[in-house]
Formats: C-alpha cells, structure tokens, sequence
C-alpha cells in the first residue's frame, strides 16, 4: 500500500516533474508560454519532448497521442508508438517537439458542421501546454485543442481556452480600476460534482436499450424506489466502496484532487467530486474522471451509466458546475472580502455575473441542452428549464438595500454605500441551502446545476466565461471614463440590480407557481434541446461570440447543426431500439406468456375447476398486446413520416412532438404488460434488478 501522498501525480509530467528534468532555461521557457498560454518555440519544444519521452518509457509507456475532445462529448485518441527504425534494423525511441506541439489527426470522421470540406478532410491537434501531459494505459496523453487547417475550432476545448483568454482580458481591466497593479492573469476555476449510476454488469449485458441508448427505453415502476430516501448519503455497499477506493487511487495517479464520494437521492446513484482547478484543466479532468469511471467499473463486474435520465420515475443524474474567478496573486474575486473596497469590488463582480446570466439564459439553457437531459430538466427532481439566480436572503437583501438606497437592516441601520461601508457579513453556509436553483452563489462561487451528467463542463463554462467577459467588458468601458469612481461605481452597480433582478429567484424552482411568475417576469422557458437551438444564433448572441474571438459566425453555425444533427440521432436510435424491443422481445414473450395462459385455461374448464386467474389475465394480457402492437404500428408509420420532411430543423422539432410522444404511449402499453406478465416470462431485467441489483 502507498501513501496518498506517494502516488499523487506520479503519472502526470507536472511542474515538479518539469522543474527536476528540464534544464533551467527550457523550464524558465515553458513556464513563461504556459502563463500566457504562447505557442511554445521549437528548440524549447524538442527539448521538452525529449525529456517528456524518457520520464514516459521510464513508467512504462510505448505510445502517445494527442489527446483531444472533438464535439462528440467524448475524447479521442490516435495512439502512435515512439519507435523510429535505425540503419541495420534497429529501433530507437524517439519523440520530436513537432510531434509534441503538433499532430494531423484523420479528422474526417469526426462532427465539423460542414466546417471541413472533404478536400480538407485534415485537422491538426496543437498542446495546450497549460494542461499536463499524462500516462493513461502505457500511452503519454497530451492535451490538445483540435482545428481545421483553416483554423476553426472542431473541438470543446478551443473556445473554452478562447473564453477564458476573453475573461481575463475584461478582468484585468476590471482590476486596474481597483488598483490591482500586482496582477498578471486571472483565471475561472471549475469543481465539478459528478453524478452516476452503478449497476450490475450482468444485468447492463441484457438491456438493449442500455446498450445501444444508455437508458432503459422501458420499465414498469418496482415496488420500492427512492420514496424512503434511505439512499443519500446512506452506508456504502463493499462492492461499491471497493470501486470507490480503486477510482480514487486512479485519479489521484493522475493528478486529479478526486475528494468526495458518497451515495445520492436514487438507489445505485452516487457523486464524486475533485476539488477545484482551473476550468481547461477541470473540464479535461472531468472527461478523464468519466472514462476512468466507466472502465474501473467494468474491472468490478459493474456498469457505470452516465445518461442524464436512465430510469424513469428515479431521479436522473447532474453535474454541478461550481466556479468562480481567481487572480494568480490567489484572491478569490467572488468572495465578499472583509473591507469597504474588497466589498465594492465583490459587488461589482456579482452584479456582472447576475447581468450575463439575465441576458445570456438562452446561451446557459443552450450549454446543457442535449436530448438526454430534457428528459432531466422540469421533472421535478433538477432545476427547471428556466434559468433563475439564488443569491440567499442575505446577500438578496443586500441587494435590495443598494437598489432602494434603504437601509440595510441587519444588526445596526445603515446606508449600504458601495465602496465606503463593510458589508454587513453573511454566515456562509446559509447561502447553500435552496436545492432547487439552477444557478446559486455558494458563498465564494456559482453552482450551475441544471447540466447532465455526460456533458462536458468546456460548454457550459465557455459560456459563461464569454458572458462574464462582455458584461465586464461594458463596465471597465463605463468605469475608465468615469469622474468620480466611487460614485460611478455605486451607480453602476445599483442601476445593474435595478435592471436585472428579475433573474433572481430564491424561491422553490420545482413548484409549477414559478413557471408562471417566470413567464410574467419575461424569463425564457426553453423546455427542450429543439425549442432552444435557434436561439443559439440570435444576433446578441453571434455579436457577443465574434466580439471576444470565441466562436466565428461560421463556427456557430457549424456548432448549431451538429447540436441538431446529435438530438436528432439520438432520439432515432432510441426509436428503433424501443421498435427491435418491441418486435423481436416483448411482444414474442406476451404472445408465449398469453398462450400458456390459454392452455391452463382449456385444461382446467376440461376438470372443472377455477381458472378466474388464469382467465382473467389472458384477457387483460391479449388485450394490451393488441394495443401495444398498435402502438409499434404508429411509432414505425411516424418514422416514415420523417422521410418527407426535409428541413433539418423541422425534422428535430418532428422527433420532439412526434417521435418521442409514440415512443411514450409505446412505452406505456410496454410497462402496463411487465407488471402482469409472469417474471419467467418477462425477457428483460426489472427496474427492480437493476436499481437493486448490486449488494
Ligand atoms: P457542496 O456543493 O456539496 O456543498 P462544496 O462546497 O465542498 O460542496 O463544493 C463543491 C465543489 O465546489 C467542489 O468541487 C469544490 O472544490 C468546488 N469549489 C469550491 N470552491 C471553488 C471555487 N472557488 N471555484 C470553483 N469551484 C469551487
Ligand atoms: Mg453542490
């Protein structure tokens, strides 16, 4: 056994592993690209390569690749091995600085929107080099953001690094004002909590649907779900605290800060959380920690479900999304701070925050759309569609006060003055307490909460970043030309509040009363993936992309088809398979369970006795065959339908109310038929197996 302590890192080239292998200059070069993300130069490169080379064969490694995150939502990989044949035969192992900073990747294959025309079909990858390298299964992983030759970004990772260059920028400009000579770079940090479900493996091998859509496309409900909420945060199982303890020494290898783990709402539902780092490097850990979850699960004979919604009537699972903004001085800038000055600068960067959120809820609502998490999002169990802030009551009557120039009435009575007065202090954990918000100040950061569990965190960051950006971009615009900047900045801040506080909400976000208020206060309820697409190239929207360099008009809409591409393959997929089901499982399996019925039937009238039973449920049996046949029928006439229709939106807006309604009532005459067929009967494992299955 070694120590936490031991094994941290050791499969990461980090800075200690940097610092001790390259030579000072090479080091002192590299840290200083890395600062200001710079493309590194080639000497610098070769040198790093070389040394990255030998400490990778050293722990065993023969390959490496550049690792990437192309718009799929999963990483990907091309592994090339270090050897390079030598005269007589031979083989050296070699690794260039070319090889490091650059690979040409056969992208074809992957989701370009159209942004890559066939002729071209070539992307190349370039190192992020404010990511580590790392060894992953005998192969060196480098970091790599993945463009066309024409530069456009095929990737998540490119516009996340984009954003972030944007919010540093604004941020600093921000801080001038204050005085905050000392600063060179600010970053946004991201912890994300990660939701997911365990089940067994044995169970998952007989479950098409999981299989083939990572959700189970039927199920009748089982007796016993999450109503006794025995489960959060409940005794962990051996065999799950074994799979616990082995991810954890895994992430921990690689670098990543895996903190907590604990059970959560549904039965064979967890969390794991990391503790936070810079968003690039979060959102590549946070892909790392998924695969390295769904591959040590199967090492203990178990399945890992990342879909946002695998069971119905149980709760699905989320990622919360904690971030905030941090200067490299390490000051956390969403923190309330303890003096007058510190307290006008929090004030100004919360009311930056409450803006972009108000003014850009279709980009956030966009971030986490998939065909996944609608099933998620308004089910009562996440925060609804409609993007709505929770400040708490402290902090909500702060902001009052400043906006009525009233007294802030805790403790004694005074004239809240931005700039001039303390905050009053607001105890930090009665700030975490509203569950049901999709978008919470925790006391010292944001939770963003309304993503799916699957999602990368690069959208829904890349998202804010930008919008934080702009809206700080607005007020160092509105601040560097003001007369006296105290007064300004109350003003600013004040009529901020006065304009966006319809956004705040620190009321209960699951009770149909607020979908009402909502739609009164002019607040976007974009319920599903199809209903808030379009607005993905809305003209603010567009405008704020190309104004801070994130996305290019052309990228957008290359982003926007293959959103609409994705929703509407997904929803096709789960389609047919609830059709195979249908066809070649369940209804086979009634029509046999209907006709051992029949002959008990036949066999007892011919002795005489009682066969209400068995009489009875054949009834019942035939006859919701008969409908869930019928029901097949519709789904498959309305998947022609789709034929006809050629605008690729409509069709998307086609699967949202047509496909997915069928597949519902399909479903339904499905679910009806488990609950009275007999279980030797039943060709599938029961939501009762699967959600219990592991002991
Ligand atoms: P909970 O939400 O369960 O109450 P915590 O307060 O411990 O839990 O935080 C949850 C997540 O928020 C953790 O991943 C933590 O590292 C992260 N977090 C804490 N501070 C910050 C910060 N300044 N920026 C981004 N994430 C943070
Ligand atoms: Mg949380």
């Amino acid at each position: 056994m070694y120590s936490v302590a031991e094994i941290f890192g050791i499969k990461v080239f980090n800075d200690a592993v940097m610092k001790q292998r390259l030579p000072k200059e090479t080091y002192r070069a590299l840290v200083a690209a890395m600062g200001i993300g710079k493309r590194l130069d080639i000497v610098v490169a070769n040198v790093v390569a070389n040394a990255m080379k030998d400490w990778a064969i050293e722990q065993g490694a023969t390959h490496f690749t550049h690792w990437f995150q192309p718009m799929t939502g999963i990483t990907a990989e091309k592994h090339d091995s270090f050897i390079s044949p030598t005269e007589g035969g031979n083989v050296i192992m070699e690794f260039s600085g070319k090889e490091l900073i650059q690979g040409e990747p056969d992208a074809s294959s992957f989701p370009s929107g159209g942004l890559r025309a066939t002729f071209e079909a070539r992307g190349y990858t370039a190192w992020d080099p404010t990511s580590y390298a790392f060894i992953k299964d005998g192969v060196l992983c480098i970091p790599t953001a993945f463009c066309s030759y024409g530069g456009e970004a095929l990737d998540k990772k490119t516009p996340l690094l984009r954003s972030m260059e944007a919010i540093n920028k604004q941020t600093l400009r921000v801080l001038r004002l204050f005085g905050h000579t000392d600063v060179a770079a600010v970053k946004t940090t991201v912890g994300p909590e990660q939701e997911y479900f365990l089940i067994p493996r044995e169970m998952y091998d007989r479950r098409k649907d999981l299989i083939y859509t990572g959700r189970t496309l039927f199920g009748a409900k089982p007796p016993k779900g999450q109503e006794l909420e025995d489960h959060y945060f409940g005794v962990i199982k051996p065999r799950v605290a074994a799979f616990m303890k082995d991810i954890d020494q895994e992430l921990w290898q690689l670098g990543i800060l895996a903190k907590t783990e604990h059970n959560e709402a549904a039965p064979a539902q967890h969390e794991l959380a990391p503790i936070f780092t810079t968003t690039n490097i979060a959102s590549d850990h946070n892909q790392l920690t998924m695969e390295i979850m769904q591959r040590t699960a199967r090492k203990h004979d178990l399945v890992c479900l990342l879909h946002e919604k695998p069971f119905a009537g149980v709760n699905g699972s989320g990622k919360h999304n904690n971030w905030s903004i941090s200067t490299d001085t390490g000051v956390n800038l969403l923190n309330p701070g303890e003096t007058p000055a510190e307290n006008a600068q929090f004030l100004l960067f919360l009311a930056a925050v409450i803006k972009a959120v108000d003014e850009y809820q279709d980009l956030l609502r966009i971030s986490v759309a998939s065909a996944g998490n609608d099933h998620r999002l308004g089910a009562s169990e996440a925060p609804p569609a409609i993007v709505s802030m929770f400040l708490g009551d402290e902090l909500n009557e702060i902001l009052d006060s400043i906006k009525n120039d009233r007294a802030y009435s805790a403790g004694e009575k005074q004239l809240l003055k931005v700039g001039v007065h303390v905050l009053p202090r607001f105890p930090k954990d009665t700030t975490d307490r509203n569950r049901t918000s999709p978008f919470a100040f925790t006391g010292n950061k944001f939770e963003f909460r309304m993503l799916g569990s699957s999602a990368s965190v690069a959208d829904a960051n890349t998202v804010l970043n930008t919008a934080v950006a702009d809206v700080l971009r607005q007020f160092a615009d509105e601040l560097e030309g003001a007369q006296d900047f105290e007064a300004s900045l109350h003003d600013l801040i004040r009529r901020t509040i006065r304009e966006h506080d319809r956004i705040i909400f620190n009321g209960n976000g699951y009770d149909d009363a607020w979908t009402k208020e909502a739609e009164a206060r002019g607040l976007l309820n974009l319920r599903t993936t199809p209903d808030c697409l379009p607005h993905l190239l809305a003209e603010k929207n567009i405008a704020l992309y190309t104004r801070h360099k994130v996305f290019s008009e052309t990228e957008l809409h290359a982003r926007y088809e293959i959103m609409q591409e994705n929703y509407r393959k997904v929803v096709r997929i789960e389609a047919l398979t609830m059709i195979d089901m249908a066809r070649k499982d369940i209804l086979p399996a009634v029509s046999r369970y209907g006709a051992s019925l029949a002959s008990a039937v036949e066999a007892k009238q011919k002795i005489g006795v009682n066969a209400a039973y068995e009489q009875e449920t054949a009834a019942q049996v035939s006859e919701l065959t008969g409908e869930m046949y019928r029901r097949v029928l519709h789904l498959e006439s309305e998947m022609q339908q789709l034929e006809s229709i050629t605008d690729s939106t409509e069709q998307s807006l086609f699967y949202k109310d047509h496909i997915l309604t069928a597949m519902a009532d399909l479903r339904r005459a499905g679910d009806q038929l488990e609950s009275l067929t007999a279980a030797d009967f039943w060709p599938f494992p029961t939501y009762g197996e699967l959600l219990f299955g592991v002991r």
